[in-house]
């Protein structure tokens, strides 16, 4: 099965990435202090983003990750080929609540491990991570991941009529209006278009989709872990 799906994978001439909480590398939350925000940055390691790497090396690939992990921003993939809409610890927004101001260290991230404290460019004031969880949902800004958006748009734009692969890895239901609804709409009406779902316990595919879809009841790491050994048997 897996020689299967990487020869479907490396077939494609679009490939299409969704990363869910199967792949979450550990937990943030929107109230770190940055000293927090720095440790925590610590723990990131790359080894399903490595792998994901190899899948869609010399493939003209996007990447769209429901996770505020930060794992897709420290990964070696192109920093021009993936949205993160729930935002990122690289992402800073203000802390007063009618300032819009916000830095994005995701080019230069060195320059955040210098900083003794993030300041917005607006006010002055001080500045918390730019991520959206339950708790403060009211007050993300949403601005933060607009310009990864814009792209992401641009490129969804140029798949049709393209031999589509869209891989969804361990998404579920928290936000599935972001790319698990999506995901299915785009294979229903993109007739090149194929679904690749992998979940351990939400794989199901509806009826209307499943000539064009393959489910894989397997946990996200796991998939990619055996992913991994059959690049390397080839
Ligand atoms: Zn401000």
């Amino acid at each position: 099965m897996y020689q299967e799906i990487i020869e479907l994978i490396q077939d494609a001439e679009k490939i299409l990435i969704g990363i869910g909480p199967e792949l979450k590398i550990n937990e943030i939350n929107s109230t770190m202090s940055l000293e927090q925000v720095k440790k925590y940055l610590t723990t990131i390691s790359g080894k399903e983003y490595e792998i994901i790497e190899k899948l869609v090396e010399k493939k003209d690939y996007f990447i769209i990750s429901s996770n505020v992990d930060g794992g897709l921003v420290c990964s070696g993939l192109d920093e021009n080929r993936w949205v993160t809409p729930l935002g990122n610890p690289f992402i800073f927004q203000c802390i007063e609540q009618n300032c819009d101001g916000l830095r994005d260290f995701t080019k230069e991230k060195e320059i955040l491990w210098k900083e003794e404290k993030v300041l917005c460019p607006k006010c002055k004031k001080e500045m918390r991570v730019n991520i959206r969880r339950k708790e403060n949902s009211e007050q993300y800004n949403e601005n933060g991941y607009l310009s990864q958006w814009e792209k992401y748009q641009k490129w969804l734009s140029c798949t049709l009529n393209r031999k589509l692969v869209i891989l969804e890895l361990g998404e579920g239901f928290e936000c599935p209006a972001l790319f698990r609804w999506p995901f299915e709409k785009t294979v229903f009406f993109h007739q090149k278009a194929k679904l690749i779902r992998v979940n351990e316990k939400l794989w199901q595919i509806g009826e209307e989709i499943k000539e064009r879809a393959v489910s894989i009841p397997v946990n996200a790491k796991d998939f990619l872990a055996e992913c991994e050994k059959h690049i390397c048997e080839k």
